[in-house]
């Protein structure tokens, strides 16, 4: 992953924005030893996330950023010139629909507007979204088919996947979900969880074999809220992550992870 994004000459980063390149992590370094997919999601277009994506970059990572475009702009969201260039400096940006409403309370009309409307927008933008993130994780069968319709390729929802308060589910999601349009996560990150807790997701990943990973973050920031990760806790889990690699353990994209084409 790294060799890729060290050629990060302009081409390349034109190429990343068009969505032309294929799954990066996969290189001649990487190739036949992942194992673990972490996938570092950020949701709702928030402006701390500007700073977020220089603590993955720093550590040459990329992640994946939902945004809801009708949003972009307003106080404490980001400016569309920022979603931008999240994505040419190779981010992932994936729809939220346009205003971060509940999917699985709206008709099939208005489903379309929310999804398709914000993707048609990004794609305005030149942004190329193949993954869609359902706000509050609240989908249905038929917001489902709306999402595969306006043109994604997958799409995430939030919880399923084991953590502290389910025991009971798998760890992670297969490289190729059976669900492409419910990718499952652990719980949303919150201000209360430890860096410990962080880091037993991936360890209980890798004990159970591997697989993808995706994580939910919301805002970055010290003391801002529920849904909420200090900048150092989640700069002391990309250390941690980082380190990782040598066991198999990688950051891609969600775009990149679950293969999703445009
Ligand atoms: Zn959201």
């Amino acid at each position: 992953m790294r060799i890729a994004y060290r050629l990060g000459a302009p081409a390349v980063a034109l190429a990343v924005l068009a969505g032309a390149l294929p799954a990066r992590a996969e290189t001649a370094e990487t190739a036949g030893k992942v194992r673990t997919v972490v996938s570092l999601t950020f949701d709702d277009g928030d402006a701390t996330h500007v700073a977020a994506a220089r603590l993955l970059e720093r550590r040459g990572m990329r992640g994946t950023f939902y945004v809801n475009s009708a949003t972009a702009g307003r106080a404490g969201k980001l400016t569309r010139k920022q979603v931008v260039a999240l994505a040419r400096a190779g981010h992932e940006v994936g729809g939220h629909t346009l205003t971060h409403v509940r999917l699985d309370e709206l008709t099939r009309a208005e489903q379309r507007g929310q999804i398709c409307d914000d993707r048609r927008r990004l794609l305005a933008w030149g942004l190329r979204p193949v993954t869609l993130a359902y706000p509050f994780g609240a989908v249905d069968a038929q917001a489902k088919k709306v999402a595969r319709g306006c043109g994604y390729d997958a799409a995430r929802t939030v919880g399923g996947l084991r953590q502290w308060s389910c025991s009971g589910c798998p760890e992670t999601e297969p490289r190729r979900p059976r669900d492409r349009y419910g990718i499952r996560t652990p719980g949303s990150v919150r201000e209360d969880t430890s860096l410990r807790q962080l880091r037993q997701l991936v360890l209980n990943a890798e004990r159970a074999g591997g697989g993808v990973l995706p994580l939910v973050f919301h805002r970055v920031c010290d003391d801002c809220g529920l849904y909420s990760v200090p900048p150092k806790v989640l700069d002391g889990f990309l250390a941690w992550l980082a380190a990782r690699e040598r066991r198999g353990t990688v950051v891609m994209t969600l775009r990149d992870a679950v293969g999703a084409r445009g």
